[in-house]
């Protein structure tokens, strides 16, 4: 496990940044994060005194009767901390912290979400998400919770993505789904970092369309996918007793469609 070290005394802190040395004297708690991150906290706010954001290189000396002496470096940036007296040292074992999420099935730790990824307190289990992902409170049968993702349709799915891809689960709903408004092709499922819908006959149909964020909700006459609009509410969908072949705030995926009608 990654560890956060933590230093304490009477400190010297100089940083060197664009405009000449600045220099801190005081009874301060250092923090050395495992990212290179370097905060010098005094006795009052939340702001650290001197501080370098993922130095590309933290450099440290001990004198081992407590002393120490920090350099962190990044680009055209150095922040020195040096020891004077009643210097201490420590270092405890970090994870992220976040949000509760559920039970690890390979070591019983504790699952968070914290910075787009469910990871385990304990081991190094650790499961990208989609940024617009929400995590359920069901539980996939590998142990793992499960996710929903908006992609045109809500898919709920493992975190795991070795255990269910949600790319397959798209593709399975919506390749050749939709036809390209240009040409006679077909609309496939892609993805270069981000799944997307492009045309089959590329590269003579260089057509592509975001996949829709939102619920798809009927079919334009050019061919491509009716979503619901921004501006549509839970509140309307629950209100409407019949289901409409599809609401009338629906909007074509392609917002210069011409065949959007103005009225329904
Ligand atoms: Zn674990
Ligand atoms: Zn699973
Ligand atoms: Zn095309
Ligand atoms: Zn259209």
């Amino acid at each position: 496990m990654t560890r956060i070290h933590v230093y304490a005394g009477d400190c010297t802190t100089t940083y060197h940044g664009g405009d000449g040395p600045r220099r801190e004297r005081g009874r301060v708690v250092v923090v050395h994060k495992p990212d290179g991150t370097l905060l010098v906290h005094d006795a009052e706010g939340y702001q650290p005194v001197a501080w370098l954001t993922r130095a590309n290189a933290v450099h440290r000396e001990t004198d081992g009767e407590g002393g120490f002496g920090l350099v962190a470096v990044k680009d055209g940036e150095r922040l020195r901390v040096e020891s004077r007296a009643d210097a201490d040292h420590a270092s405890y074992g970090a994870t992220a912290a976040g949000t509760e999420v559920g039970d690890c099935p390979d070591c019983a730790g504790l699952l968070v979400r914290a910075r787009g990824a469910v990871s385990c307190l304990d081991c190094s289990g650790e499961y990208g998400l989609p940024r617009d992902a929400a995590t359920l409170d069901s539980t996939c049968d590998c142990g793992l919770p499960r996710m929903a993702v908006e992609r045109g349709a809500r898919f709920e799915l493992c975190v795991d993505r070795d255990c269910e891809r949600l790319d397959a689960a798209v593709r399975e709903r919506f390749d050749r789904e939709w036809s390209c408004p240009d040409c006679d092709g077909d609309l496939r499922v892609l993805r270069e970092r981000t799944l997307f819908l492009g045309c089959e006959n590329h590269p003579d149909c260089e057509t592509t369309f975001a996949l829709p964020d939102r619920e798809v909700v009927g079919i334009c006459e050019c061919g491509l996918p009716r979503v619901r609009s921004d501006d549509s509410t839970d509140a309307d969908e629950s209100a409407s007793g019949a289901e409409p072949a599809y609401p009338a705030d629906a909007r074509c995926l392609d917002p210069d469609c011409t065949e959007t009608p103005e009225t329904v």
